[in-house]
């Protein structure tokens, strides 16, 4: 087997080693069970005690509060962009969105089609290279909901504040920045996240909802899958869940939780996001778009040379050094170098020493 690269990737992105390597060690007979979590009934008690702990390690390490209800669904972060409004919006059925990038956008898209949606702020303009700054009066009283995307994987953006609502319930998207950093749950309404960026394999998204806020849509007349009061009741059981990917997604929580939890978590990624973005600010010929320093995200690091050309060549040329998908979002170019948590910090170290050297080779 060749070398593996450092996958900068924005997701699927890497995932940690050695749980790759004890996971390749129990595909075939997990536990001394005699069978694959693949293969495996999620109705068995193997599996029901893999779903239990992965929501007890979650909890630990987010510190949940007992009143918000864990769901390991299917239909990725997209599906959220629907689920949300359908479960959420049936008060006054306005919806009420900030608007941060292509992620938060398609959210607002879809949720138009199933509630009374306002752009309470959009960073569109200055092609979303800042968070605005919102408050209490920009958000309609009567809104059913307000929906944030917290962490900007295209645009490399992050709120570096969590805004102020009310008595509304507050909607993030947390798909890109989940378990990087402690959160107060307290403050949310409801989290979702996909799990391809932060959690495991893609296939399941987190949700995280407080539990007085589910149970009022009509379960009647939509997609029963659709309705979270459903899932919660049945313990995210209530069809076949993806039992490979939340078992993978449990490891993962119990790693995090063995060293050092989230706090321990968040200093190694500020420490290798801050490494990048000093040396990018420090050299002549890159450049990071997101100026507000408070408003960068510690996991999509953007970056330009300012030279489309070059841009493309030194995305090629990373490459042939074991550095993979350096390439920015197809709707943007320039650079993206995505750092999730199972990036280790040589892998940031190597695509510093890699930008020193093209840069000495193409000023
Ligand atoms: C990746 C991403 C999504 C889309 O997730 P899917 O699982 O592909 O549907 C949504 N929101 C954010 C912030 C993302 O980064």
């Amino acid at each position: 087997m060749s070398e593996r690269v450092y996958n900068f990737s924005a997701g699927p992105s890497m995932l940690p080693v050695d749980i790759m390597e004890d996971v390749a060690k129990n595909l075939l007979n997990y536990n001394g069970c005699g069978q694959s979590v693949m293969e495996m009934s999620h109705r068995s008690k193997e599996f029901e005690k893999i779903l239990n702990d992965a929501e007890a390690n979650l909890r630990e390490i987010m510190n949940i509060p007992d009143n918000y209800k864990v769901l390991f669904l299917q239909g990725g972060g997209t599906l959220q962009f629907s689920m949300v409004p359908l479960n959420l919006a049936v008060g006054s059925g306005k919806a009420d969105y900030i608007i941060t990038g292509t992620w938060s956008k398609k959210a607002a898209a879809e949720a138009k089609k199933f509630a009374d949606v306002k752009i309470a702020a959009s960073s569109e303009e200055s092609v979303f290279s800042f968070i605005p700054k919102v408050g209490k009066s920009d958000f309609r009283e009567d809104a059913d909901f307000v929906h944030i995307t917290f962490n900007n994987t295209i645009y490399g953006t992050h709120y570096s504040y969590i805004p102020d609502t009310g008595d509304i319930p507050l909607v993030v998207d947390m798909s890109s920045c989940i378990l990087s950093e402690g959160i107060d749950i307290s403050k949310f309404g409801l989290i979702y996240a996909g799990a391809q960026k932060n959690i495991g394999p893609s296939g399941i998204t987190m949700v995280i909802v407080r539990e007085d806020l589910i149970g009022k849509m009509d379960s009647t007349s939509m997609p029963i899958y659709l309705d979270y009061k459903i899932h919660a009741d049945n313990n995210s059981l209530y069809n076949t869940p993806n039992c490979f990917g939340i078992y993978v997604a449990g490891e993962v929580f119990k790693k995090i939780k063995n060293m050092g939890g989230i706090a321990e978590m968040n200093r190694i990624n500020v420490s290798k996001a801050t490494k990048l973005y000093d040396y990018i600010d420090a050299s002549t010929l890159y450049r990071c778009p997101v100026e507000n320093k408070e408003d960068r995200s510690l996991m999509n690091v953007v970056f330009v040379t300012g030279d489309a050309d070059l841009d493309k060549k030194f995305v090629a040329e990373a490459k042939r050094e074991g550095m993979i998908n350096l390439n920015g979002h197809r709707s943007i170019g320039g650079m993206r170098a995505s750092i999730y948590n199972a990036m280790p910090e040589e892998g940031v170290e190597a695509l510093i020493e890699f930008m020193k050297r093209f840069e000495e080779a193409n000023l």
